[in-house]
């Protein structure tokens, strides 16, 4: 047969997350520590604002830009957040839609994007099949920020910073002071950054900062994925100030020809989730993440994680696929690094599940250290 496949699909390797589910697909009931979604469901009155908005009619397009009640109370929350005035709005299909969006708006064949290494794995996959060139920041062991290697890393190709806080995977929340000092090199350097607040809401210790306070030149994406549990319903923003809103321009022209527009009626919903308070759910995964951290700190090497709903931790004598598949063995399913990475020494735990299955699961894993 004719090779109908696209040249660009061999950029994209999935094969370490498939070994694993592959692995995985024969557990009976077992403890999922992989899952990135949390374990409660959409908020009832969340839900029922989307069936009033299905049933009141808002089923067709809306405008590329999102439907202008929600643009309105976005742009009135970025401005609270950021000091910017008059901020421009994209909604997009999820923070994986606006990631695409910016990608395809920003990087040419050759331009270097600086990732803070360990990563959300859909970055390096996008930018690689635009031909852009991924320069990783080596975080361990502690997963800070480490501004000083950003600041080396810079050459006259560089185009984007990426920053993740709190951070998937590492469960890391950057200080206000390291955000600051990373803003800082990016003005001097003159170079965007990319600030994905998906799990702005999930933040134990403290609120998150944003570097788009610190910076006018952020693009920032924030989701609704995961603070109202809604993964399905692919919706997030992304904002920029009047430094950016050409790029905001050319984000909503791919939007128009990708994506058309976000889903109709959740953005409806979207606007009864921006009033929505989640603290119940946060005070509840706080307890979780204190579960694991305090289940596991004596018998593994591990971060005390601030943020999201995940911590990252060092697979003890052998690499982090070999670990992984132990734990698989003894019906436990965590996810290797060298899916976030380019190392393969650290396992992701995601905690986003029940309180029973989190006891269980950290006794499975000091059992096979
Ligand atoms: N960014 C990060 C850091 C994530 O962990 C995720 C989801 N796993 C996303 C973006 C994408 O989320 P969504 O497309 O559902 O908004």
């Amino acid at each position: 047969m004719k090779n109908i496949l696209a040249d660009r699909t061999a950029l994209i390797d999935a094969s370490g997350i498939r070994k694993v589910f592959a692995l995985a697909a024969n557990m009976k009931n077992p403890v999922n520590f992989s899952i990135g979604q949390p374990d409660f469901d959409v908020p009832e009155p969340l839900k029922k604002a989307a069936i009033d908005a299905i049933q009141k009619g808002f089923n067709k397009y809306s405008q590329t830009n999102g439907d202008a009640e929600l643009i309105q109370k976005i742009s009135g929350k970025v401005t609270e957040e950021t000091g910017w005035k008059n901020p421009g709005v994209i909604v997009a299909s999820g923070v994986s839609g606006g990631l695409l969006l910016t990608f395809l708006s920003m990087i040419n064949p050759g331009d270097e994007v600086i990732i803070p290494d360990p990563y959300f794995v859909i970055y390096k996959h996008i930018i690689n099949v635009l031909g852009g060139k991924c320069v990783y920041i080596d975080t361990y062991p502690d997963f800070e920020l480490h501004p000083e290697k950003i600041e080396a890393a810079i050459t006259a190709k560089t185009k984007l910073i990426i920053i993740n806080s709190p951070c998937n995977p590492t469960g890391m929340v950057y200080s206000a002071e390291q955000l600051k000092v990373v803003a800082e090199i990016a003005r001097r350097n003159d170079i965007v950054v990319m600030s994905d607040d998906i799990y702005d809401k999930f933040s134990y210790d403290g609120p998150a900062e944003s570097i788009a306070k610190y910076y006018d030149k952020t693009i920032l994406l924030k989701g609704f994925s995961k603070a109202y549990a809604m993964t399905g319903w692919r919706l997030a923003y992304a904002a920029v100030s009047d430094a950016l809103k050409p790029l905001l321009e050319q984000m909503a022209k791919f939007q128009q020809y990708t994506f058309v527009c976000a889903p109709t009626p959740f953005q409806k919903a979207a606007v009864a989730a921006l009033d929505f308070d989640v603290t119940p759910y946060v005070n509840q995964y706080r307890k979780k993440r204190d579960m694991i951290y305090d289940g596991l700190k004596d018998k593994f090497e591990i971060q005390k994680p601030s943020g999201a709903f995940y911590a990252f931790v060092k697979a003890p004598n052998d690499t982090a696929t070999e670990f992984v598949q132990k734990a698989i063995k003894n019906n436990l399913l965590v996810i290797p690094g060298s899916v976030f990475s380019e190392k393969d020494t650290h396992f992701r735990i995601s905690y986003a599940t029940t309180d029973k299955k989190i006891e269980k699961g950290i006794e499975i894993l000091r059992s096979i250290v």
